[in-house]
């Protein structure tokens, strides 16, 4: 080594993104190729972002609003809070970094779902601290074997709710408990990446607990359900003094201007919302069909993407599957070498990954 890295950082390994398109076309020479890989908005980007982003163009010499004032006062108007419960990050993805930074020590712990999200461990594993991984239990959140090692170590927790790589949800009731029941100091993270899509009526929801003044962090992102992945806008909601510590940490103009102006007109373009998450159910329910009908096992969703039980390498599957222009997600480095993951595309990219996933099989 020529420069000195601390262990923690050296044993890191980094985040693997799903495969992009243009990879598949250099690697395969495919070029009709479909990604249903990464949970993405596949109606493409609002229209209304667009054109804000065309907009803002024009002012790109200017440093953005390092604040993000627009854009947290929208955001907490439509949730009923304060702008001041509100940290905007470049993707959730910086808040997770963020909050690891300003919450754990090293030898500090953090307790989170395996297999969950992977930017919670990374996140904490580079602040020399250390993640505690409770498996699932049938394919949701294990709340209680959560809440049962928690100790005096613990600083932080996170469930992903729904869930991914499963897109199960844990129920009120069962997190209202589990919030009561942690100690003082330990914060939770609400990561609610796919909320927009959830349809069932018994789900928690983040901004409920913070505006009863419960130490809850929620994680909220225009990457998935507003089409704005590739622009890095998400957001935390929290209480307010966790929102001033967050501040101290995050570089002052992180939210890019492009970013806020897309996020404030994604925000108001309520219609391109609603289109997207029902062609996401429609289409959820269509594939539930077509599996039930083929006899391939899956696990209920509700976000816009599902795990499938290929019963086979899933490995294999994915590469098998790549060969004919279907990028998917192997669950097998997630700890399921029988499944994959696979995005709700548009109903045409369903059917052909449907007709190709019966041929690999
Ligand atoms: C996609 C995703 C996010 C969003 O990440 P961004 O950084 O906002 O793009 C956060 N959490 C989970 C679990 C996700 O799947």
């Amino acid at each position: 080594m020529k420069v000195s890295v601390p262990d923690h950082i050296m044993s890191l390994k980094p985040y693997v993104p799903g495969k992009p398109l243009e990879e598949l076309k250099r690697q395969y020479g495919i070029d009709d190729a479909i990604k249903l890989a990464s949970n993405e908005n596949p109606l493409g980007p609002s229209p209304a972002a667009v054109r804000a982003i065309e907009a803002v163009g024009r002012k790109l010499h200017r440093y953005p609003n390092g604040a993000g004032y627009d854009l947290a006062e929208a955001l907490a108007a439509r949730l009923g809070v304060q702008p001041g419960n509100i940290v905007l990050g470049n993707g959730s993805d910086d808040i997770i970094v963020m909050l690891a930074r300003v919450l754990l020590q090293p030898g500090d712990e953090a307790i989170l779902p395996r297999p969950s999200f992977l930017m919670y461990e990374l996140a904490v594993r580079a602040c020399a601290a250390t993640p505690v991984e409770i498996p699932l239990k049938s394919y949701a959140v294990d709340l209680e074997a959560m809440l049962a090692r928690v100790g005096p170590a613990t600083r932080l927790v996170f469930v992903n709710n729904p869930h991914n790589p499963t897109g199960t949800l844990v129920s009120r009731p069962a997190l209202d408990n589990f919030i009561d029941a942690l100690p003082t100091g330990v914060v939770l993270v609400l990561d609610e990446a796919y909320i927009e899509f959830v349809r069932d009526a018994n789900c928690p929801h983040s901004i409920d607990y913070v505006k009863a003044d419960k130490i809850v962090i929620g994680l909220r992102t225009f990457s998935k359900a507003y089409g704005l992945a590739g622009l890095r806008i998400g957001y935390g909601v929290m209480p307010a003094f966790l929102a001033e510590i967050l501040h101290r940490v995050r570089p002052p103009f992180n939210v890019n201007s492009l970013a806020q102006a897309a996020a404030v007109a994604a925000l108001e373009d309520e219609r391109f919302l609603e289109d997207t998450v029902q062609l996401v159910h429609n289409e959820l329910d269509f594939l539930y069909t077509t599996l039930d009908g083929l006899g391939i096992d899956y696990v209920k969703s509700q976000a816009n993407f599902v795990l499938i039980r290929v019963g086979k390498n899933a490995d294999e599957i994915f590469e098998n599957l790549l060969r004919q222009g279907i990028i998917v997600r192997s669950m097998n480095s997630y700890g399921y070498p029988d499944c994959i993951r696979v995005t709700v595309g548009l109903h045409d990219e369903n059917v052909r990954f449907i007709k190709a996933l019966k041929q690999v099989l």
